[in-house]
């Protein structure tokens, strides 16, 4: 039968989509009702009608799922954040378990999926460490916060979201009190006017410190110092920022941060590593379970202390630090080069020297530097935004032919997608472990092991050794042997030894790089020798050069 828009039907929910709508049949009739949830009878009224299935409005439940629970928060229903509130926890998780399945079955063709069991929480509320509350007025003209409704920029009154950490709502009166009584506006996307657009909040679970950053239309602050001496009656407040935003757009953050009172950051753990986050850092905002996720990832990783790995989309270097205690070499490749400062300085904090850091496109700097040093990986670790991998970088995944690909993926579509990628050629899905990152909504972290079916794959070649047409000679084997015998990789220590040994003298990193440049060679293999290029230094001498070019030549480099 078929529905029009307005039309009231009864139907038992039976599934639930991506979004965490319920879905069911009237008379073969497939309608998607957001609220509802599976096992529910309810009454919906169609919204929107299109020939075979149509979106309803949830108006009453008839019969309650025994899944069914009251929902923490009581705003869940109208709020953009949660979606899955009404749900129990249990089948929450299970929804997500086949959400993934769903995926790697339709998009990525696989059957017998190894899959783990979920990751989840034992207590699945209060796990943000960030929380960013829009600042706006009621109808009636009151400073208000809460969250976007779903879809929409009206803000829903709420300073106690069930997600965040309990403190936010001290936070929020504090700041709301202070815009009061020095009469400042929060800001109007409509207008672009007012001054105050949002309050971010980060905390640390493991360290109890928190940032408070107001996001400001403007420079200034009217009362800045009266604002500090309020929120640092709170005892855990180590930060006081404000962030200037003076766009007309719907991103949160501007670039510029200024501090006003305590550190520009707070530091928060994640098992054993320290990390400073910033306002604009990005880091997990689970921390319980992201030390759970990167444990994942550790251990299919399967590190012994000799392998180098890649840790591709690497952020602020949260999953290459957790790496870097048992690989030998790990090399992160992030696009913000804040982030990669960040990463620099938190490898330093905690005094790792096996890691090494590249700002760029993981699709571009991977292929580069294979092309240039020829360096195999023992492991490459991804961890890309929703859209996935760019195909280059899958293809050099396949050229490089790591024993292990790790994805850390926050889209179990466009995961399955690459996966079926990596399957096609010489990869073998060995694990598959999902992992609640985001109680209470529809998000689902998964984490996938594959390995290559033939580490070492060889091809079979019949030749017959000897004397007469179509035979090798035996002596030429050996010899032929030499030519494929992959070359050592020459160092600047190497150049140098041999300098002193043959000719009696020193000669610097520098010149050497100097002469390598001029030469057209790549520089890649010692950055400080790149670096050294770039301080004004006298140009080695004629018999100096004279003996570099000898040791590369030495060296099979020209
Ligand atoms: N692994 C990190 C960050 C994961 S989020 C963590 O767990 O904290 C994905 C990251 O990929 C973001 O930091 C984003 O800036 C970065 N990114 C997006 N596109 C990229 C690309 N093409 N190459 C490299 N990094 C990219």
């Amino acid at each position: 039968m078929e529905y029009r828009k307005n039309d009231i039907v009864t139907l038992k929910i039976e599934d639930c989509g991506i979004d965490g709508e319920g879905i069911g049949k009237a008379d073969g009739f497939t309608v998607f009702v957001k609220d509802a949830v599976i096992g529910d009878t309810v009454r919906a009224k169609i919204m929107k009608a299109k020939k075979n299935y149509g979106y309803g409005r949830l108006e009453e439940i008839i019969t309650p799922s025994p899944d069914r629970v009251e929902p923490k928060c009581q705003f869940a229903r109208q709020c953009g954040g949660c979606q899955l509130q009404a749900l129990s926890y249990e089948k929450q998780l299970e929804f997500k378990t086949s959400k993934v399945r769903g995926h790697l079955e339709r998009i990525g063709g696989f059957t017998d999926i190894p899959m783990e069991k979920i990751l989840g929480m034992d207590q699945p509320f209060h796990y943000r460490n960030k929380a960013q509350f829009p600042v706006g007025k009621s109808k009636d003209g009151r400073i208000i916060t809460g969250f976007y409704a779903g879809r929409t920029h009206s803000i829903i009154e709420n300073r106690d979201c069930a997600l965040g950490v309990t403190r936010n709502k001290e936070v929020l009166d504090r700041v709301i009190a202070h815009m009061e009584k020095f009469h400042i506006q929060p800001y109007d996307e409509n207008t672009g006017k007012g001054l105050v657009r949002h309050v971010l909040i980060r905390y640390g679970f493991f360290t109890d410190e928190m940032m408070v950053c107001l996001i400001i239309n403007g420079e200034k602050l009217p009362g800045e110092e009266a604002l500090v001496k309020s929120l640092r009656q709170i005892p855990e407040a180590v930060s006081v920022m404000v962030n200037v935003n003076k766009k007309r757009n719907n991103v949160i953050l501007g670039e510029k941060v200024r501090l006003l009172w305590g550190q520009p950051y707070i530091t928060d753990k994640i098992g054993e590593i320290s990390y400073q986050i910033s306002p604009l850092s990005f880091f997990q905002v689970n921390p319980y379970q992201t030390g759970r996720l990167y444990g994942k990832a550790l251990e299919y990783a399967q590190l012994s202390g000799n392998e180098t790995v890649w840790d591709l989309y690497c952020g602020i270097g949260t999953i290459s630090l957790f790496l870097a205690q048992k690989a030998k070499m790990v090399r992160g490749v992030e696009i913000i080069p804040a982030a990669i400062e960040n990463a620099k300085e938190n490898a330093c904090l905690n005094g790792f020297d096996n890691t090494e850091f590249f700002v760029g496109k993981a699709e571009e700097v991977l292929p580069e530097q294979f092309a240039r040093t020829g360096e195999r990986a023992d492991v490459i670790v991804v961890d890309p935004p929703r859209k996935g991998c760019d195909e280059t970088l899958l293809s050099t995944i396949i050229e490089m032919q790591p024993d292990r690909v790790v994805y850390v993926s926050c889209d179990s579509a466009t995961l399955a997608r690459d996966l079926k990628y990596l399957c096609e050629r010489g990869y073998e899905l060995k694990k598959v472990c999902p992992v609640d990152m985001f109680p209470n909504t529809v998000s689902v972290e998964t984490v996938v092991l594959l390995s290559h079916k033939k580490p070492d794959g060889h091809i079979n070649v019949k030749v017959e050794f000897g004397e007469g047409e179509g035979k090798v000679p035996l002596d030429n084997i050996a010899k032929r042997a030499e030519e494929y015998k992959p070359k050592e990789r020459v160092t600047y220590k190497m150049i140098k030894e041999y300098i002193e040994a043959k000719y009696g003298f020193k000669v610097h990193t520098a010149y050497i790089a100097e002469v390598k440049r001029d030469l057209g060679l790549p520089m890649y293999d010692a950055l400080n020798a790149v670096e050294e290029l770039k301080k004004p230094r006298k140009h080695p001498t004629a018999e100096k050069v004279e003996a570099i070019k000898d040791a590369l030549k030495h060296f099979e480099v020209i």
